[in-house]
This record gives C-alpha cells, sequence and structure tokens, in this order.
C-alpha cells in the first residue's frame, strides 16, 4: 500500500466528488520506480469506479497522463506525485474529470482563448513547497485548453534531465523546450508572462479610495479586512497574497489554530479579503508614494491611485550576502529555498552562509541530503538556539566555520565554491562546494518609499501605537515597520491597529 491509512480516508471524500470518469495512462517499466507507481495507479483505480488506467509508451518512463476517456489533456506526472505533489494530482483527478475549477470567468476565458501551442514541463523537487502552485496553475491550463500540455517531471527521479540542464533550483519551468521561468508562480502569472493575461482594468477610473493597502501578506489582508468592515472605500494592492507566509511550511503559533501550512493560510487570506468589499488590484507592485491633496501611489505600470488614506504593509524580504557571485549564480547553485532546492544537492557538499535559527535549521536538514554542509557565520559565536546548536554538534557532517566573512561566491556556469577571510588572522581561503543556501534573515521591503516615510536605520517605518507614520494619512503594518517581533499574529494585529488608526484619522480630518 502506497497511501497510508487517513491520507486514504481523505482522498477517498475528495474523489466522491469526481464527475466523469478519467483515463490514466502509465509508462511503466520494472524499476523500483516504476513499480511504485502502478502500485499508486492501481490504489487509485481501485477507490473509484470513475478511475480507468490502461499501459502506455509516454514520453518519459515512469509516467503517466491523465485524461478525458475520449481525449487528452495533455497533463502528464514523471515520477511519483507524492509528498507536496499529492494535491496536484488530486486536484487533477477532480478537474479532468469535469469538476469546475476555483477561479473567476475571466481567467477562465482567457485560457480558452491561448492561440498558441504551449507544451510546459516544471521541474520539482517533492519537497519543495513552492512547486504545486505551479504545477497545479499550469495542469490547470492545460487541461482548460487542448493546445497546451504540461509535466511534472520529479527532479530525483530523472537526475540526467536535471544534470543536463544545470537545473540547480525548483520549480524550474521549460516551455517548449527553452528556459521560460523559476520560482513561484500563478495562473494569472503564467498568463502574462506568454502574452495572455486577462483583459486589465481600466486603472484611470478608479475613484479615490478611503483606505488603500499596500501589500497583501497578514498585515495587509488584515488591514483590508478592518477598514472594509468598517464600510468605507477599500482598495488593496497585492502582488500575491500571502507574502513570507507562502515560505513557510509548517505553522504552529497562528493561536487557534494547532498546526496549518503557509499556501493553505495564505489562501485562507485572500478568500477572507474577497468576503469584502475591497478593490483587489491584483498582481502589481507600488513604485512610490507622495502626498498632494490625497496620497497618491504610482504602480510599476505606471497607472496612479489615489486615497485618502494608506497603510503600507509590504512585509521583509531574504536579505542578500550582497558578495559578487550572488546575483550571477542565483539558481545556479546560490538558492535562499533549502527546502525546495536541498534534494538537488544530494550527496554535494553544500555551504549555509548564516548561523541563526533559520541558517542551523536548514543546515541541519541538508546534512540528511547532502555530502556535507559548511555554515559561515560572521560573528564568533552562533546564533542559533543551543537545542538547534547541540543538534548541529551532532552530526558528523557539517563544518562550522565562524568569525568568517564571506568574500565571493564563485563558479563558471555554476556555483563551484566560496572565498572567505578569517576575520582575526585576515586570511583568504577558499572552499570547493557546489551549492551555496544564504540564510541571513530578511530586509524590510521599504526601498520604494524614497524619502516620504521616516524609517530607521535598518529601513524599518517608524509608527506610532496607532500605526501612524510621520506623514498625516500614511500608516504602516507588519514586518516593514518598527515593530520589535516580526510573526503572523504580530502583523496581523498590527494590520488592524492601522486600519482602525485611518479610520479613526478619516472621522477626524
Ligand atoms: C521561512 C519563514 C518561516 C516563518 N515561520 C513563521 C511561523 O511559524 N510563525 C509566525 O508567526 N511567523 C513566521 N514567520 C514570519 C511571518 O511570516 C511574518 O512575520 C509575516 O508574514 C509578516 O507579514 P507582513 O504582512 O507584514 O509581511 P509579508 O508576509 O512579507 O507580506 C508582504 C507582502 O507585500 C508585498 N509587497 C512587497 N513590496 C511590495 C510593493 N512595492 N507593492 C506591492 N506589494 C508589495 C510582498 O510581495 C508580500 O506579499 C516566518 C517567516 C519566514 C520567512
Amino acid at each position: 500500500m502506497i497511501l497510508d491509512k487517513d491520507i486514504k480516508q481523505q482522498l477517498a471524500q475528495y474523489l466522491e466528488l469526481m464527475e466523469g470518469t478519467v483515463l490514466i495512462k502509465v509508462s511503466a517499466d520494472s524499476d523500483d520506480i516504476s513499480n511504485t507507481m502502478v502500485s499508486l495507479v492501481d490504489e487509485l483505480v481501485s477507490m473509484s469506479p470513475k478511475i480507468k488506467a490502461e499501459k502506455s509508451k509516454l514520453l518519459r518512463t515512469p509516467s503517466f497522463s491523465i485524461n478525458r476517456t475520449d481525449e487528452e489533456t495533455g497533463v502528464a506526472f514523471a515520477g511519483i506525485p507524492l509528498g507536496h505533489e499529492f494535491n496536484s494530482l488530486v486536484l487533477a483527478l477532480l478537474q479532468v474529470s469535469g469538476r469546475a475549477p476555483k477561479i473567476d470567468q475571466k481567467t477562465i476565458d482567457s485560457i480558452k482563448n491561448i492561440k498558441g501551442e504551449y507544451h510546459f514541463e516544471t521541474y520539482i523537487s517533492l519537497s519543495c513547497h513552492n512547486c504545486p502552485e505551479v504545477v497545479q496553475s499550469l495542469n490547470l491550463i492545460s487541461i482548460l485548453n487542448p493546445k497546451v500540455t504540461h509535466t511534472m517531471i520529479d527532479g530525483a527521479v530523472f537526475k540526467e534531465e536535471i544534470e543536463s540542464k544545470n537545473i540547480l533550483a525548483v520549480p524550474s519551468v521549460y516551455l517548449n523546450g527553452e528556459f521560460f521561468a523559476s520560482g513561484r508562480m500563478t495562473v494569472e502569472e503564467i498568463l502574462a508572462k506568454i502574452g495572455e493575461a486577462p483583459v486589465s482594468e481600466n486603472f484611470a477610473d478608479k475613484d479615490p479610495y478611503d483606505v488603500l493597502v499596500v501589500g497583501g501578506g497578514p498585515a495587509g489582508a488584515s488591514a483590508a479586512i478592518y477598514a472594509a468592515r468598517k464600510g468605507i472605500r477599500t482598495g488593496i494592492i497585492v502582488e500575491r497574497f500571502g507574502g513570507q507566509v507562502l515560505d513557510t511550511i509548517g505553522i504552529e503559533n497562528f493561536i487557534s489554530i494547532k498546526y496549518t501550512e503557509g499556501p493553505k493560510l495564505a489562501a485562507s487570506l485572500e478568500e477572507h479579503v474577497k468576503d469584502y468589499n475591497v478593490d483587489i488590484v491584483n498582481l502589481q507592485r507600488a513604485k512610490t508614494i507622495e502626498k498632494k491633496d490625497l496620497i497618491e501611489i504610482e504602480l510599476e505600470n505606471g497607472a496612479r491611485l489615489k486615497s485618502k488614506t494608506v497603510i503600507i504593509s509590504t512585509g521583509a524580504r531574504w536579505r542578500n550576502v550582497g558578495v559578487p557571485g550572488e546575483e550571477e549564480f542565483k539558481n545556479k547553485g546560490v538558492t535562499y529555498c533549502p527546502h525546495c532546492d536541498g534534494p538537488l544537492f544530494k550527496g554535494k557538499h553544500v555551504a549555509v552562509i548564516g548561523g541563526g535559527n533559520s541558517g542551523i535549521e536548514a543546515a541541519i536538514d541538508l546534512a540528511g541530503v547532502a555530502s556535507h554542509v559548511t555554515v559561515f557565520e560572521f560573528m564568533p559565536e552562533l546564533k542559533a538556539d543551543s537545542v538547534l546548536q547541540g543538534r548541529l554538534y551532532s552530526l558528523n557532517n557539517i563544518t562550522v566555520l565562524k568569525n568568517v566573512q564571506t568574500k565571493e561566491i564563485t563558479g563558471t556556469d555554476k556555483v563551484n565554491g566560496i572565498t572567505y577571510i578569517e576575520r582575526d588572522t585576515g586570511e583568504i581561503k577558499h572552499v570547493e562546494l557546489d551549492g551555496v543556501f544564504v540564510q541571513i534573515g530578511l530586509v524590510p521591503n521599504t526601498d520604494w518609499l524614497g524619502e516620504t516615510v521616516d524609517r530607521n536605520k535598518s529601513g524599518e517605518i517608524i509608527i506610532d501605537n496607532y500605526g501612524a507614520t510621520n506623514v498625516p494619512g500614511v500608516f504602516a503594518a507588519g514586518d516593514c515597520t518598527n515593530t520589535p517581533y516580526k510573526q503572523i499574529i504580530i502583523s496581523m494585529g498590527s494590520g488592524a491597529t492601522a486600519a482602525l488608526g485611518a479610520f479613526d484619522y478619516l472621522i477626524r480630518n
């Protein structure tokens, strides 16, 4: 049995929702992975009369495609979609069976109108929490449009392909054989990238808002909901809902919910905001802010939005080391996501830059797949909690270099090492490596504010107890502010404070 009892129980409930019959075409040999894949397909067939399977010969073995009985959909899984991809498999079964996807009609129409032929391939790892969104988006496009196909490829199974294409970060998407994109992507982003985005709104026609929120993480979502509940005209500019939550796997301190996962919480944030009368300016980034009669936000697409008050909740992003080689070798050995890209460095020597909690957690995780992990810490001592340090030092394939400064990440077509300085002696040394995981904390997304809003020396927006900044009518919340602790629940609380502060300001002015 491939699926355990609990998963099978949940799966059975989903399979009840299937509408028509699906036909799984299976391309298998006699190797172990093929056998496991065939067992998985057999188990699916045994669970629903609406799932049929037959042997076939597909482009890759082991792989299987999911089709309607009278039509190929172009959706295929090369490898075994368990781990984080299990949901992608379940969704594909439901959607191929005719179950309507949860996206708006405008986007469905755009997908159906795609004219060209698009053959997508997504290389993933089963431990990558960023991969399912891309796999599910491309599967959906492929299911709705017969001219589009999509194959999910597990890099751990198709190692030669990964090596020949020099793929060192997942998800990596190829289109018609050429590199297309890496990283998380929504259906809308994919459509925009192939020039098939839904017709965009006319931003010039938008009336001024009472409250305009910038950023769709926990702080922004909370601010938008609190503002909308006051019955005032509320807008939110979202590059994507979720923010850093999307980079988080297990969340165990979101009080009253014992355990949840980042993508699930991000989807709930979006759903909750959509429950209210909030104008969502989707897939847009704010570029500048200016205080005139009203506050004006210019978007990167050139449009200007006006509002009586603004709540800045643009959060934070991974801090770069800022040394030569980092930019050049991003996705070619330099990575920020140990969960996603760790499996691509199986049996290899990798470095983790950063000896805080996230760096040491990454090193411990990576020690399970890599042959050796070298940790680089700038300070004379690690900053990680002692429990983590205890675990770190119990592992025999980790070297810790303290009091060292990374000077350069070296490589040719991909990373081959790090040059560093021993800070007490000034001696320059070099370590040969296959990958570098950067884990040195976060930096606030506040560069776009220019000189308008006061910030501290770390770039964090300075706010008062009401979430107000130095600019009348401009409020801020969450990780982009000088709040001392950065957590989901704290961001949500500060989003609520800023919205109530903005409402108070509107009443008084
Ligand atoms: C790996 C990891 C694990 C974590 N685990 C936990 C945990 O277990 N529990 C916990 O409580 N906290 C955890 N945190 C911290 C938590 O995720 C953050 O405190 C929280 O997400 C901050 O919310 P925010 O809305 O302030 O900012 P963010 O989540 O950073 O959201 C900001 C949003 O604004 C958008 N944005 C940025 N610039 C612009 C712009 N110019 N225009 C428009 N939009 C923009 C971003 O794209 C993003 O969507 C974790 C963080 C990380 C990185």
